[in-house]
């Protein structure tokens, strides 16, 4: 045999070899054992749970753009849940923080526990009346089960079915052993700087940590786009940074009848063109490599192959999610995304500067300087960038590894038969970035089984919610407080 097929064959074996070891690989991954429980869904006096969630969507509690602003309608809809839940209000300690936030503190039997914090934030975005079916603000119910009204799910709907949870545990004898706060923030909605930011650092200073924190988020996603028939239940055990980046142009104004070989607006544009050419690389943070660690087991051959043999495939599979879905891209990078571009104010004259926005979210591990400078870097050195003071970095990333998550992931699977869950790094923003202060177990999770069409509406017209979706959510407090604080 000449030496060039030796090679050769031997070229092949290793790739045959390398092939056996990677399906080896793939079918080391088995699907955990389901959990012993006893659950069996309760029953839930819905015609109760769905008037608390009218009346609470018919105060007006839009975000305040400052805190100046004297605004009663925060404080009358704290009378509201006070009259609503007796049972916990009687008994709870209520605090009120920076005007308008309050937190209520049902206290537990057993002291050396440490308590655990609900979140959900008061206020809406505003909702005017064009284009409702239904006044925003009416929380009108449909004959065929629907309640309309800004922020029937972001998010009165988290706070009513918390609340009604404990109240049903209440009123059946129930004692928590476990402390619950209730921490409702004003100005979720404009970056929680008056309310959640003052909340944690109320409880910094009395020294009060967290056994977990459960806020908005997370998502409920079709499997399908990872090869999966179940639904999947997404927990945000971090957030995303966020960054609004100025970029600008100077050059010589003057009139356009008479233009520069290069204008403001021409550099700018080119700018703009560059980065979204030339985002910044994808990579696997923790959250997204537990994340897949979670949902292999359950994935169709040819996607668990891919995944446990991600070390090998990695370059392969980034490129598969960062081009499947905006969803998959947006969790393996940093977004950079052009929102705004500003030139001159009259359409015959050139701008002696041009800018633009770029709203940026930041992976996991990167930083808002290593954003910049990678921007800085693409666009070049005749682009001013910089970011906006309000831009912020990831959020630190909580456990998983832990009594809380478990129990969360155990209450999830009780309350949503056949989903399986994950955890994941949260796109959005929520109050929960400031409670990693407090706590190392902050969670992300909207107990809200929504169509997509339903889940587009937040923040738009004719937001609402299902009469199912808000009773299974009450079922879902119900338990994880069984399985949490009991
Ligand atoms: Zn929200």
């Amino acid at each position: 045999m000449d030496t060039g097929k030796i090679i050769g064959l031997s070229i092949l074996g290793a790739f045959i070899l390398l092939i056996i070891f990677m399906i080896f690989r793939s079918l080391l991954i088995r699907r955990p054992k389901p959990e012993q429980t006893d659950y069996s869904p309760r029953f839930i006096e819905q015609e109760k749970v769905v008037a608390h969630m009218i009346e609470a969507i018919q105060f007006e509690t839009i975000t305040l753009p400052n805190n100046e602003i004297e605004n009663n309608i925060f404080l009358e809809y704290h009378s509201f849940l006070e009259r609503t839940y007796p049972l916990i209000m009687q008994k709870a300690e209520k605090t009120i923080i920076n005007r308008y936030s309050v937190i209520y503190k049902y206290l537990g039997s057993d002291e050396n526990l440490l308590p655990v914090a609900l979140l959900a934030h008061q206020d809406v975005v505003p909702a005017p009346d064009e284009g409702w079916e239904f006044p925003p603000f009416s929380g009108h119910l449909t004959e065929d089960g629907y309640i309309y009204g800004r922020g029937s799910q972001d998010m009165k709907s988290q706070m009513i079915s918390a609340l009604e949870g404990l109240e049903i545990l209440l009123a059946e004898g129930k004692i928590p052993k476990r402390t619950i706060y209730f921490c409702f923030g004003h100005d979720e909605e404009l970056g929680g700087r008056y309310g959640a930011k003052k909340i944690v650092e109320f409880f910094k200073e009395k020294k009060i940590r967290f056994e977990y924190v459960l806020d908005e988020g997370g998502a409920i996603i079709d499997g399908k786009i990872m090869g999966i028939d179940n639904k999947i239940a997404l927990v945000g055990t971090c957030e995303k940074g966020y960054a609004d980046i100025t970029l600008e142009a100077i050059k010589e104004g003057g009139h356009a009848s008479t233009p520069t070989r290069r204008t403001a607006v021409g550099l700018l544009s080119e700018a703009v063109f560059k980065l979204e050419k030339n985002q910044m690389r994808p990579y696997f943070s923790q959250p997204v490599k537990e994340m897949l660690r979670d949902i292999a087991p359950f994935m169709n051959p040819f996607f668990k192959f891919a995944i446990a043999n991600r070390d090998i495939l990695s370059p392969l599979l980034k490129k598969v999610l960062t081009l499947a879905s905006p969803f998959t891209n947006c969790i393996v990078r940093t977004t950079i995304a052009p929102t705004q571009l500003f030139g001159a104010t009259t359409p015959n004259t050139l701008p002696s500067k041009a800018k633009a926005n770029v709203n940026c979210r930041l992976n996991t591990g990167e930083t808002i300087e290593k954003l910049i400078s990678h921007i800085q870097k693409v666009v070049g050195k005749n682009i001013s960038v910089k970011a906006d003071d309000k831009s912020k970095n990831p959020s630190p990333v909580s456990n998983t590894d832990c009594d809380a998550f478990r129990a969360i992931r155990k209450t999830v699977y009780e309350a949503f038969d056949g989903f399986i869950m994950a955890p994941y790094p949260f796109i959005a923003t929520s109050d929960s970035a400031y409670y990693h202060q407090v706590s190392d177990n902050v969670y992300r999770f909207t107990p809200l089984l929504k169509e997509e069409s339903d889940a587009n509406r937040i923040h738009g017209k004719n937001e609402r919610i299902t009469v199912d979706m808000l009773v299974t959510a009450t079922r879902f407090f119900v338990r994880l407080y069984e399985n949490t604080c009991l």
